[in-house]
């Protein structure tokens, strides 16, 4: 088809004509009483209001429905650098949580970038608690990906070594003063997992709090995170998979 043919030159014709008939039509309104209104009709007070009811069903429903969790366990291939990137030999798997009700990895890169002057999320990997991030999501970070040094373990010269060579996991949610949910655990047994397997140099007794940095006057990640109790199941998780336990 030729550009002529795809649009009818009908445009000029009905703006000249609606340019020559200038008309005006005065309407006029006759001023009624409030009280003497009539009515609006029955019918159209029905439909309205069950039309809200049913927005506010929708809305109830989209806000409190169970993300469905994947069954499928963590696999390497899911939170792996690319593959000319070799692995740091990491040291610990530093934990911590993001004291705060929501949040996802583009929203702490914002902070830590525009507040605290950092060069982006101090952070390699980040999990969601399903308001911000879905629920059990793991995001690797741009400091995971180029495997790079963290900034998230402390400031004074014995933390230093923790930034470097501490992988730092974020929880999103408030443990201090929230349990963690079962599949958000879940999914940090198994990214320790993975790691541990992944990185000879870790190992499950590497699995450290934030509040186990030395010199860290912290209860990061909070206490409903079990430090104890999460060695124990990555160990589990370890022997479960075939992995390397160490
Ligand atoms: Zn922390």
């Amino acid at each position: 088809m030729t550009s002529n043919e795809s649009a009818p030159p009908t445009g000029e014709a009905n703006s000249t004509h609606e340019r020559g008939t200038g008309r005006q039509t005065t309407l006029r309104l006759a001023a009624i009483p409030a009280e003497q209104a009539p009515p609006p009709e029955r019918g159209i007070r029905v439909i309205a209001v069950i039309a809200v009811g049913v927005m506010i069903g929708v809305l109830v429903w989209a806000v409190s429905r169970p993300i469905k969790p994947s069954a499928e366990p963590l696999v390497w291939d899911s939170i792996a650098p690319p593959q000319s990137t070799a692995i740091h030999p990491w040291r610990w798997i530093v934990i911590h949580h993001s004291a705060s009700r929501r949040g996802n990895a583009q929203i702490i890169d914002h902070e830590h970038l525009n507040q605290r002057g950092w060069d982006g999320i101090g952070y390699h990997f980040v999990l969601g608690n399903g308001v911000d991030m879905p629920l059990g999501r793991i995001e690797g970070t741009f400091r995971w990906r180029l495997q790079q040094h963290g900034a998230h373990a402390g400031a004074l010269p014995q933390q230093k070594i923790y930034n470097t060579d501490g992988v730092g996991v974020c929880v999103i949610g408030n443990y201090d003063n929230e349990p963690v949910d079962p599949y958000v655990e879940r999914r940090l047994v198994e990214l320790c997992a993975q790691l541990i397997d992944h990185t000879p140099t870790l190992s499950v007794g590497r699995i450290i709090g934030h509040k186990d940095v030395p010199g860290k006057i912290t209860a990061c990640p909070g206490q409903a995170i079990d430090l104890e109790r999460l060695r124990y199941l990555v160990r589990e998780e370890l022997q479960r998979r075939g992995m390397t336990v160490r």
